[in-house]
Formats: C-alpha cells, structure tokens, sequence
C-alpha cells in the first residue's frame, strides 16, 4: 500500500513529467466505474476545459489544482500514473492534455478513488477537516506541538504517532524505525513522553520520512515506462521486520509484537520501558 514517502515519490514523478504551469486539461475519460468510490461523472465533466496549475500532496491524496477546482486521486493499493496514449487493461482514467499527451491512471485492484474538491472548500471538506499537520513539510509538526497534543493521551507511542489527527503519514513500518531511532519503547504511554524525547522523536520521524522519500526518488527515473515502482527503502530498515535477529546498535535480540493489531519491532536494551 502506497504510503506517505511513495505517494509523494509520484507526486515528484508527475512534476517532472508534466509541462507546469502551462498544461491544460481537454478531456476526462473514466473507463470504468470500478473504483473504490465512482467519481460522479458530472463533477468529472466540470474540470474539462481548466488549467493545470500544479501537483499537491496532502496526507496520501495526490491533488492535481486546476483553476476552480482540486481533482484529487487516492492510489488505494496499486494505484499508478503514467503518459501514455496506448490504453493498456486496468487503465481506470484517462487525462487528454493539451500537449497531446494522455496521463493514464493505473490500477489493477481498483481500491483508488478520484473526486472533484472545490478550491474553497479543500479544508473543510471531510477527508481533509481532521487531518493533523504533514511531518516533513512546513514547520507546523514540532517538538512542541507533539509534546503538547500528548498530554493526557494514555494510548501507546506507536498508536498515537499513527493517529493521522496527530501527524498524518507515519505509518506502521516508519513509526517502528522512527522509535527505534529515537531509543523510545513502542508501548511507552504517550502522556509520559519528555520533552527531550519528543524532540527526538520528531526528528527521527522526519528523518525516516524523508530518508524513504529520497529512496523512493529512484522510482521517478522508471516512472514514465513504468508507472511507480516500490523504492528501495525496505533495504535499509533497521528494526521493522528483524525480529529475533541483533540489534545493529547493541547486538539484543529485536523482539516483536503485534501492538493493536499491528506488528511492532524493538530493542529491549535501545527502547527501554
Ligand atoms: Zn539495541
């Protein structure tokens, strides 16, 4: 599943790839209406005609502006784009543009969805309105705010950190490194972080974060034949998925754990309790 750092590796993929500002959508093609939620083709309709001003990340939505409008597209699990006038299977939407170029929308699982955002409304439309701050973009995710949110919060470090109302885009493998690096047990109450440690902690998921963002950045050079392949920052996770085996730090043997329901990876001696 597409994740923060990929999702904003495609992001980069189609700013490199698309002629912006200056595009123009002509026509909107949606092959099927087979994705997770159908785009109401009307709304579909409304965005024909308009500028492509730029590409936006929020959370995992990508957000393609337009002049009146945000066309906004979820990869879901397999989603893909790519510029390619041949239509191929699984190809759901089809973007004609005015350089003659068709941006195809790939998706084999179909758990991708698209909907028409009026500009205005972005912030307080209800995909967006709970959404905390981004964590590696803006100033707005600090060690202060996270000090302050997790006051009086008595869920566990690991849950809190992937709670997007906290921080959007920390996912199960990036919290599992980021309180790896931070030397902070997954289950360490979230009211009882210091300052100091969530001044670590902010660090490390910022590091992580942007660590797999340059790791996906190899996917841009395949991006156009391709459509996005995975990156290759699973090369380089240092506690996620090594159970049993050592520490890399201090040689203890990682222990793991499912914490509500989601695999968790630690070192007892790094990550004390
Ligand atoms: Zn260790």
């Amino acid at each position: 599943m597409p994740e923060l750092p990929e999702v904003e590796t495609v992001k980069r993929g189609l700013e490199q790839i698309l002629d912006l500002p200056g595009e123009r959508l002509l026509g909107v093609e949606m092959s099927a209406q087979k994705l997770r939620f159908s785009c109401n083709l009307d709304d579909l309709d409304q965005v024909k005609g308009q500028h492509l001003h730029s590409v936006r990340r929020r959370a995992k939505y990508l957000l393609f502006e337009l002049d009146r409008h945000y066309l906004l597209s979820h990869l879901g699990m397999t989603g893909s784009w790519r510029i390619e006038n041949e239509s191929k299977k699984h190809d759901h939407v089809r973007l004609k543009l005015k350089s003659n170029r068709v941006l195809t929308y790939h998706d084999p699982r179909r758990f991708g969805f698209f909907e028409v955002v009026n500009k205005n409304d972005l912030e307080n439309h209800f995909r967006f309105s709970h959404l905390g701050p981004e964590p590696v973009d803006g100033d707005e995710f600090s060690a202060a705010y996270l000090y302050e949110k997790s006051r009086g919060r008595k869920t566990s470090i690991k849950t809190f950190i992937m709670n997007q109302e906290v921080v959007v885009g920390v996912g199960n493998i990036y919290a599992s490194e980021a309180l790896y690096m931070a030397g902070i047990h997954p289950k360490l109450l979230a009211h009882k972080l210091t300052r100091k440690k969530a001044e670590q902690l902010v660090r490390a998921i910022k590091d992580v974060l942007n660590e797999a963002i340059f790791c996906g950045g190899t996917t841009i050079s395949d991006f156009k034949q391709a459509g996005g392949s995975s990156g290759y920052f699973q090369n380089f996770l240092l506690v996620y998925g090594r159970g049993l085996e050592e520490c890399h730090f201090c040689g203890t043997m990682i222990q793991s754990q499912a914490i509500v329901g989601r695999s968790s990876f630690w070192c007892p001696r790094c990550q004390k309790l």
